[in-house]
């Protein structure tokens, strides 16, 4: 496959698009356009039993779709487990999109919510789940917007049965991006992790078996189904298979949303998909994923950028949002910035993750770090703390010690 092709579901209507609403944000496809380019015929076809579930889950397997929000499970693992729990199941759909420097979940929703409600209605069947609970980040006001309107459409002329749907609007804590304390939020309570197991697939929302998903892990089900298994693994680089779609930001010039190839370098996505470094910067280092997945330097832009090749390095790709930093930042200043936040979104139910984060920015801030001090805090953050938030606070502590040790001498 050309693995230079950027997908745009956009372009493939160009007639046929919806206007924005309020002027800010891009047309996209509504549901009749959606509809005429054969949308939801595949939808209608697993209700109608032409195609199998177990077809489905094969193709996802086949397809190696994993998790897109960061944890990376693979998807068709999940649907078999929650599946084979009793019934009633729920799906709950997280489009909270908080990791610092994310925002492909927005991008593909405003020009695309069909793609992504197709795959609900796919899972919905596939997995057995009566209701869907799809938790927005609020401060995406026009996707509340354009979601509400979608999917009255869709309702008001269904092309197969539809599940029970709940919009529900998060209400800005980056915590209720973590699966089980958006249960908890949906639920009604304070956002706070649980301990587990049980795991949400047994004991999830209500207490009933429960599917979770990113967004755009249900964006690319009615496209592998569709085009097939071949279709989505014949993209990666590097011996990785796979599209990741690529939040970039910092000192580039064409910052944005790029679906690459997964495996993909951070060189490769600079110099081709975009454009470069910024005039007048030179690559200095990057943080691939997120607030949590560490910085790594400019000597490391030639490893894969994919689940699981990161972590050698301290780091890991999560939600796949990268920034990059050139000659006119400091890995610490990130690093700063990044543990201020984590401590600011602390929930506050584990005493390593509360006043870890707290103390650790407060130690940041010394022009000579105390590295045996901050080891430690490192350590005990990332052993004793109830959630990934904790326990992946300290990797941009060792990130910077480790490839940005002058900074902090
Ligand atoms: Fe809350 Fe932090 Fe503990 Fe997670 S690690 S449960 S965010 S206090």
């Amino acid at each position: 496959a050309d693995d230079r092709a950027v997908f745009d579901p956009a372009a493939a209507a160009p007639a046929a698009l919806t206007p924005p609403d309020g002027g800010i944000a891009p047309a996209y496809v509504g549901y009749d356009a959606y509809r005429a380019q054969g949308g939801y015929r595949l939808a209608a076809a697993v209700a109608g039993g032409e195609r199998s579930a177990d077809d489905l889950i094969q193709a996802l397997d086949d397809a190696g779709l994993r998790g897109l929000g960061g944890a990376g499970f693979p998807a068709g693992r999940k649907w078999r487990i929650v599946r084979a729990y009793p019934a009633p199941r729920l799906m709950a759909v997280n489009i909270d999109e908080g990791e610092p420097g994310t925002f492909k979940d927005r991008s593909y929703l405003e020009r695309d919510p069909h793609r992504f409600l197709e795959g609900v209605l796919i899972a919905a069947q596939v997995v057995g789940t009566e209701a869907v609970y799809l938790y927005l980040r609020d401060e995406y006001h026009g996707c509340r917007a354009l979601l509400e309107r979608e999917l009255a459409r869709l309702q008001a002329d269904p092309p197969c049965p539809l599940p029970r749907f709940e919009l529900r609007r998060g209400a800005g804590a980056y915590i209720c991006g973590e699966e089980s304390a958006m249960i908890e939020s949906i639920e009604g309570k304070r956002g706070e992790p649980r301990l587990r197991p049980p795991y949400i697939a047994e004991v999830g929302l209500f207490g009933r078996p429960t599917l979770e998903h990113n967004f755009e892990t249900l964006y690319w089900v009615r496209d592998i189904a569709l085009r097939g298994a071949a279709w989505h693994t014949s993209f990666g680089r590097h011996g990785r298979t796979g599209l990741r779609s690529f939040s970039v930001s910092g000192r580039v010039r064409l910052p944005g949303l790029k679906l690459a190839p997964a495996g993909i370098t951070l060189r490769e996505l600079v110099d081709e998909y975009c454009g470069g470094m910024a005039e007048g910067h030179t690559l200095y280092g990057y943080l691939p994923g997120g607030a949590s997945g560490g910085i790594l330097p400019a000597t490391l832009a030639d490893v894969p950028l994919d689940f699981d090749t990161l972590q050698p390095h301290g780091s890991f790709i999560g939600s796949a949002a990268v920034t990059v930093l050139s000659q006119v930042d400091r890995a610490r200043d990130a690093a700063l910035n990044a543990m201020r936040f984590f401590a600011d979104e602390s929930c506050g139910q584990c005493t390593p993750c509360r006043v870890g984060t707290d103390k650790a920015a407060r130690l940041m801030t010394a022009p000579h770090w105390d590295q045996a001090t901050l080891d430690d805090l490192s350590q005990v953050m990332a052993d004793a703390s109830i959630c990934g938030l904790g326990q992946a606070a300290p990797n941009v502590v060792r990130c910077v010690q480790r490839y940005f040790p002058d900074e902090v001498k």
